[in-house]
């Protein structure tokens, strides 16, 4: 099996209120820190795994209706914060990212896509096909900003679907072998947002990349449910429900796997 480098980042935070990530918590405002992950692939060369904010999030949120977005999400990003910055500044050159998984289409994840020129994406198909077509208050209301996709992405894209897929994990379902490897399994957590998928990443330390089918370590570990509000901006509360218990199981059985909710401040600090 072969060993992926595992590197966590983050690009830039949002403003958040604890009692919407955890019900019954008191009202507070805490950092949903944009992570990405940075990995390694002896053959395959650099990869992310979503790629958080950069500025052009200000850039594309000045007139209505996405103003609205920076309204309700109050975003905090620096030049030298962006993905494409932090990589430079480790030797690697933004040509040199071969592949970025894209978790889901919010904001906060494809922010930098249009960065890196020479990278395939990799994203579920019914993920995209739900927010293709989507412009002004309809794109608005998935959290998708279309002005942050690069002009070509159809053509980079490596489109996945899980209708035929029997291989499965225990506890996490389908899974879609990335490489024919096993060192990077695609997996399904629907609920968030239509499509999002996961990554089970065989670094050294067994890393499962959740995105936001859990926003903070305590969803999962004490299956703490977000606030119901939340589910005004979720595609399917039944799914996440759903999902979160598969993660919650996984996660008792498998303990030292390292679980990675992509807004999770706790767990950012604990592996950076
Ligand atoms: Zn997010």
């Amino acid at each position: 099996m072969t060993t992926i480098k595992f590197n966590l980042a983050s690009a830039g935070y949002c403003e958040a209120n604890q009692s919407h990530a955890l019900r019954n918590e008191s009202s507070r405002t805490i950092k949903f820190y944009a992570t990405y992950a940075h990995l390694e692939h002896p053959i395959h060369g650099h990869i992310l795994f979503d790629t958080g904010y950069t500025r052009r999030f200000y850039e594309h949120t000045r007139k209505l209706p996405f103003s609205i977005y920076a309204k309700i999400t109050k975003v905090y990003i620096k030049e030298k914060e962006e993905a494409v910055y932090t990589l430079k500044k480790k030797g690697i050159d933004p040509i040199d990212i071969k592949f970025i998984i894209i978790s889901h289409f919010h904001a906060d994840h494809i922010g930098g896509l249009r960065d890196f020129p020479n990278a395939k994406f990799i994203c579920s198909k019914i993920a995209y096909r739900d927010i293709k077509h989507r412009r002004g208050y309809q794109a608005l209301i998935r959290g998708f900003i279309p002005n942050l996709m690069p002009d070509n992405f159809e053509s980079r894209t490596k489109f996945l679907s899980f209708d035929s897929i029997h291989q499965k994990l225990e506890n996490l379902g389908p899974f879609i072998d990335l490489f024919g490897d096993k060192s990077i399994l695609i997996i399904q957590f629907d609920g968030h947002a239509k499509g999002q998928i996961g990554a089970l990443v065989n670094a050294p330390n067994k890393t499962l990349l959740i995105s936001d089918a859990a926003w903070q370590k305590e969803n999962y570990v004490n299956l703490h449910l977000p606030n119901p509000i939340v589910r005004l901006f979720f595609d399917s509360w039944k799914d996440y429900k759903k999902n979160l218990n598969k993660i919650h199981k996984y996660h008792k059985e498998n303990p030292k796997t390292i679980i990675i909710p992509c807004h999770c401040e706790q767990t950012y600090r604990e592996i950076t």
